[in-house]
């Protein structure tokens, strides 16, 4: 069978919201904003009312859903708070015990509800998607409707029973680089014009709305970063993490070598937007917001300190999601599927894309950036200490961005042509290597680090 032709958009992979996590956080929003939606559209047969909601979670949602605010979000959802728009310190405050209640308004009737509402179902559901979640709604403990959603990764959600949305005709088709490559040498036409035609067949916006939401991408992650550099003091949770971005900024400045200030800079900025993220502040998530730090922590680096005008920083944006929409349709984005490495992993390509785009280089030597960060990303587990965004996550988005401009430098030198290993390989490796990955490494606080680091 011919492998379908990518058709996501690249508002899909860059998501504005609040952190910490795409598939805790964003995704069980959306999913219970939509279960909402579904019903007040079209009501209950009969006209009978509901008088309570009950929520499960499965799967790494059930695991480490408290320590992503899963519970949270799943309240904001009901509430009919959306991701990109939603006030994320009153987020944030939602639920401050387990007795408070909240009115929700689901088809045409007021149900109560609170945290024990709410069930963290160990084991898995018989699903697809380990990060499964159903909503059912009673009356007098009649259950009257059951929905179930998957939260697939990167803030991607599905609702079960869903058929596959009809396909979108896309000008030109890929499902892989070797295709995109392929399409460049045919048309002759940039990496920029091809994946701003596909998005205006997507999306049905015009170029300067795409263009404009670009912009907004760029800034809403250079706000990410600014944020960070100004916050200090304790991330939330039991670990009791202090914020390291702005003491690393500051210090970087006391760096005897130019190069040393450098890099501590851009560690600064990649800790900066993971900080953000990790407190549940407003980020992009590039490709999820567990990585959120990576990109946006490069680009910040390349345009204010390099001077990379917008012109240039939105061909890297768009070069950045061609490698996400890639990874994402070959292997995966999320580390409930294949550990760290797809989503570290894959931000780091991610960047190593924008900072050769930005930088100038060619479709070939772009796509080498991105397979050298991925190849060394290679078998990343995901061991989240307690299951909060935050160690090894936060450091690890700066390693990801350092690795990421490093394997720019090594992609620009040389043949491109000459490159063993090609991005649409290490994809496959990363996802074999995903698949053998014992579950304990994949978001479930139950591996690694997770088990042999107390420190809370
Ligand atoms: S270890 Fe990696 S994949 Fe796992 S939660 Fe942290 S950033 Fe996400």
């Amino acid at each position: 069978m011919m492998p379908k032709p990518i058709t996501l958009s690249i508002f899909d992979i860059f998501k504005i919201g609040p952190g910490p996590s795409s598939s805790h956080t964003i995704g069980p929003m959306l999913a219970a904003a939509d279960f909402v939606d579904r019903l007040g559209k079209f009501g209950l047969k009969g006209g009978v009312a509901p008088d309570a909601l009950e929520v499960s979670l499965y799967g790494s949602l059930a695991s480490t859903g408290k320590g992503h605010g899963t519970h949270r979000a799943i309240l904001g959802g009901l509430l009919g708070w959306r991701p990109e728009t939603c006030d994320c310190d009153a987020l944030l405050v939602l639920f401050p015990s387990d007795s408070e209640s909240y009115e929700i308004s689901v088809a045409g009737s007021i149900v109560d509800f609170s945290v024990r509402n709410i069930h963290f179902v160990s084991g898995d559901a018989d699903a697809p998607y380990q990060n499964t979640l159903d909503f059912k709604l009673f009356a007098k403990g009649e259950l009257l409707v059951s929905e179930r959603y998957f939260s697939i990764g990167g803030g991607f959600i599905k609702r079960d029973g869903d058929s596959d949305p009809s396909p979108i005709d896309v000008p030109y088709k890929y499902s892989n680089m070797r295709e995109f490559r392929k399409i460049t040498r045919k048309t002759g036409l940039s990496l920029s014009e091809i994946m701003m035609e596909n998005e205006l067949a997507v999306s049905g916006m015009s170029v300067s709305e795409v263009e404009n939401g670009l912009d907004d991408l760029l800034a809403a992650m250079t706000n990410s970063v600014d944020n960070g550099l100004k916050a200090d003091g304790l991330l939330p949770g039991p670990i009791g993490l202090l914020r390291k971005a702005r003491y690393l900024f500051e210090s970087a400045g006391n760096c005897e070598h130019a190069a040393e200030r450098a890099l501590a800079r851009l560690n600064a900025y990649a800790l900066a937007a993971s900080e953000e993220n990790a407190a549940g502040r407003r980020i992009v998530t590039a490709p999820t917001s567990g990585a959120s730090g990576v990109l946006p922590g490069l680009a910040y680096m390349f345009r204010s300190e390099f001077g990379v005008p917008d012109g240039r920083a939105r061909s890297g944006l768009l070069a950045a999601a061609l490698i996400g929409f890639v990874a994402k349709s070959n292997a995966s984005i999320a580390g409930a599927e294949v550990g760290c490495q797809g989503e570290v992993g894959v931000a780091s390509s991610m960047a190593a894309a924008f900072a050769a785009t930005a930088n100038g280089c060619d479709v070939r030597c772009l796509e080498n950036a991105a397979e050298i960060a991925l190849e060394h990303h290679l078998g990343l587990t995901c061991d989240p200490i307690d299951g909060y965004v935050q160690v090894p996550c936060i450091e690890r988005n700066a390693v990801g961005a350092v690795t990421a401009f490093n394997a720019y430098i090594l992609a620009s030198a040389g043949d491109p042509v000459r490159q063993k290993i090609t991005f649409d390989e290490v994809l496959e490796a990363m996802l074999e290597t995903g698949v053998d990955m014992s579950r304990n490494y994949k978001e479930t606080a139950r591996g690694g680090l997770a088990v042999c680091c107390v420190c809370c």
